[in-house]
């Protein structure tokens, strides 16, 4: 194991023991004692690697590598360090570390870029206490007004601004950052799936996060009594949403480019066991890495939905949730590949199934993301693992990456 390696370890470890639940996995929820202890180590940290540390007024760490250029935008590399209940010591602090992995290079070889770099270690991503997620990088982008922050309430009633004084976080400190002040934006993460490690491939890098849309479908027919009424009678309002739900993965197999598409609740009316249904209610969940897809899928669903819409049979589609795919840059995954083939280090093209920061950076500035395999495709849980040596991996990829793009004026 080389040291880079051994340090990643340590770092990880350290921050696995501020958990709320010892011995059942990582539970570190925003402004809690756990936040304050790993917060205190990270800062510590950030400073050991000779960076100016900073935060706002959410509670986000910022370590600054000053640069040459006076008044000159930050490549930022970082992810968050809350967690899920009970959940793993990779998801988020994996990220946080290889930033200062990657800060710790620039001090060893005495580098002094032209553009600053900032390591950054965001709150409340999870939105495991205040709910909605990616509560750190909204907030810094000026999604989330103050006036909506300060009415947030955890599920003891306890408002954000409270909480963070409880730690002695500064409340008063500036929230929102100008987006001019950002060059760049890198996030490794855990993959959180299982196409990594199944390919055997140490790195992917991430071609976007996919949009999300959901549908929810209900069927109408006509309840009946379940022995009297003969099959050729019948307007089953349960058999009809099956004969739909059953024709959904070929519709996202047939797309293909990683769509996937998921009925995961349905709802049977009046739900006795000797009743005909009369009413099913479903969710259509569809995600994809591009627009088109997704789009397309979406009117797939409506025209094999509608095409039941007869026979005594009633279907309404309504469209409650639709996120857009967000394309990572570029010109950062073109230098992110390169700089894995210098390093010869095998990688893939990913989407991500799942959001993070780097969604919300996304629309402000350029950024891009690594992914590494994560140990039986598992995480939000205790057993969420990945090996440290690809951990090393992106810290060499993001330092080769970091020294151009804080060269370069692009
Ligand atoms: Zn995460």
């Amino acid at each position: 194991m080389n040291n880079v390696q051994e340090r990643i370890e340590k770092h990880i470890n350290t921050l696995s023991q501020f958990t709320a639940t010892p011995g059942k996995g990582t539970t570190r929820l925003t402004y809690s004692k756990e936040d304050l202890q790993a917060r205190n180590y990270i800062k510590e940290q950030m400073k050991a690697c000779g960076l100016q540390v900073q935060e706002d007024g959410f509670g986000n760490i910022f370590g600054k590598l000053e640069g040459t250029l006076k008044d000159a935008p930050s490549v930022l590399i970082g992810s968050h360090f809350d967690s899920v209940p009970n959940g793993g010591a990779y998801d988020g602090p994996a990220g946080v570390v290889v930033a200062l992995e990657v800060a710790h290079l620039f001090k060893e070889n005495q580098l002094t870029p032209k553009y600053p770099l900032e390591v950054i270690a965001l709150v409340e991503e999870e939105g495991t206490r205040y709910g909605g997620g990616l509560m750190g990088s909204r907030g810094m982008m000026g999604l989330l007004n103050e006036e909506d922050f300060k009415n947030l309430k955890d599920k003891d009633g306890i408002p954000t601004e409270e909480a963070m004084k409880q730690i002695g976080l500064n409340t008063t400190l500036p929230k929102q950052r100008d987006p001019k002040t950002i060059k760049a934006f890198l996030e490794m993460h855990i993959e959180q799936g299982p196409i990594l490690e199944e390919k055997n491939i140490p790195i992917g890098v991430v071609e976007a996060i996919v949009g999300l849309t959901q549908l929810d479908i209900t069927v109408s027919g006509q309840a009946g009594h379940a022995g009297t009424t003969p099959m050729d009678r019948r307007t089953d309002a349960l058999v009809a949403a099956a004969n739909i739900i059953g024709q959904l993965p070929q519709l996202a197999i047939n797309e293909g480019a990683g769509t996937v598409i998921t009925t995961g609740r349905l709802n049977v009316f009046p739900n006795g066991a000797n009743v005909i249904p009369d009413k099913a209610v479903f969710t259509v969940d569809i995600r994809s890495g591009k627009e088109e897809n997704v789009l397309n899928v979406v009117e797939k669903v409506r025209s094999l939905v509608m095409s039941y819409n007869k026979d005594g049979i009633g279907v309404t589609i309504e469209q409650p949730l639709y996120i857009e795919p967000k394309a990572m840059n570029q010109e950062i995954i073109t230098l992110l590949k390169n700089t894995c083939d210098a390093l010869e280090i095998p990688y893939c093209s990913i989407n991500s199934g799942a959001g993070h920061d780097a969604m919300v950076f996304s629309d402000y500035t350029a950024a891009a993301m690594l992914f590494i395999p994560s140990k039986n495709g598992l995480s939000h849980c205790p057993e969420e693992w990945s090996d440290s040596a690809h951990i090393a991996n992106t810290v060499n990829i993001f330092y080769e990456a970091a020294k151009k793009l804080t060269e370069s004026n692009e």
